[in-house]
C-alpha cells in the first residue's frame, strides 16, 4: 500500500477501483499532469503504480525533463515508477504520412493508442486489473479520444479493464496547477511531440513572440529568458 500524500487537508472524493480491482497502473505523461491524480489516488488509499511511456517527446531534451521529474515527485511518495522505453523511432514509423496532421487529430489518436497499447501489454503481463491515465485531465486534450483509446487497447485483455476516470471534475483541474505551482513543476510550452514543437513555434512566430525554448518555463517562477 502506498503511503499517505503530502497534502491531506484538499476535500476530495473518495476514489474507488472498477470491479472491487485492488491495484492500478498509471499511465503518466508528465508530473504537472499527474501530480493531482496522483495524490488523488494517494488520498483515496489506491495502490498504483507508474508507467512512463511516451516516445511521442521530442527532443530528448524535453523527454528527459518531463520523465525525471515525474519520476523524482514518485519517489517523494514512494510510488514505484517504471521507465518504459523511449522507443522513438517506432513513433516516427507510425505517425508517417500523420505528419501535418492538427491537435486532437489522427496523428493523435495514433498517438495515445500507442502508449495505451504499451501500457495495456504491461499491466496484463505483471497482474494490473486496471489502467488509467493522467493524459485527459488537462483542458486542451479531448477527453473523448483518450478514453476510446484506453478502452480499445484495455479490450485485447479479457482480465484488464480502463478506468475512464474524469480527473478534471471536484476541483481537478484546479488542483493541478495548485500542485504544479506549490512543486514549482517544469512548464511544458507545447503538447510533445516534433510536429507539435513545429506548430507551436509557427504559431508564436506569427503572433511575433519568441520561440520555445526548452527547460526554461516553470510553474510559479519568473520566466529565466
Ligand atoms: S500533438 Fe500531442 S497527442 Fe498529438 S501526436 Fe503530438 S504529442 Fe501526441
Amino acid at each position: 500500500m502506498n503511503p499517505q500524500p503530502v497534502t491531506t487537508a484538499v476535500q476530495r472524493p473518495k476514489l474507488t477501483l472498477p470491479n472491487g480491482a485492488n491495484k492500478v497502473l498509471l499511465h503518466s505523461c508528465c508530473a504537472p499532469c499527474s501530480g493531482e491524480v496522483m495524490e488523488a489516488m494517494l488520498a483515496s488509499g489506491i495502490d498504483y503504480t507508474i508507467y512512463f511511456y511516451n516516445p511521442n517527446i521530442h527532443p530528448k531534451k524535453e523527454y528527459e525533463i518531463r520523465k525525471d521529474e515525474n519520476k523524482a515527485f514518485a519517489e517523494k511518495f514512494n510510488i514505484p515508477f517504471i521507465d518504459a522505453d523511449y522507443d522513438m523511432d517506432n513513433w516516427f514509423e507510425r505517425a508517417k504520412g500523420m505528419e501535418f496532421e492538427p491537435e486532437r487529430g489522427i496523428r493523435c489518436t495514433m498517438c495515445f493508442d500507442m502508449r495505451f497499447e504499451r501500457t495495456a501489454l504491461y499491466a496484463h503481463e505483471n497482474g494490473f486489473p486496471v489502467i488509467t491515465s493522467s493524459l485527459g485531465i488537462s483542458r486542451w486534450k479531448n477527453m473523448q479520444q483518450i478514453n476510446d483509446c484506453g478502452k480499445r487497447a484495455a479490450e485485447k485483455y479479457p482480465d484488464l479493464t480502463y478506468w475512464d476516470y474524469n480527473w478534471r471534475k471536484g476541483g481537478g483541474s484546479q488542483r493541478m496547477i495548485e500542485i504544479s505551482k506549490r512543486e514549482q513543476f517544469y512548464q511544458q510550452e507545447y503538447c510533445g511531440c516534433a510536429y507539435s514543437l513545429r506548430d507551436t513555434n509557427a504559431w508564436r512566430r506569427e503572433q511575433g513572440r519568441e520561440t520555445i525554448k526548452i527547460g526554461t518555463k516553470y510553474y510559479g517562477v519568473e520566466d529565466e529568458a
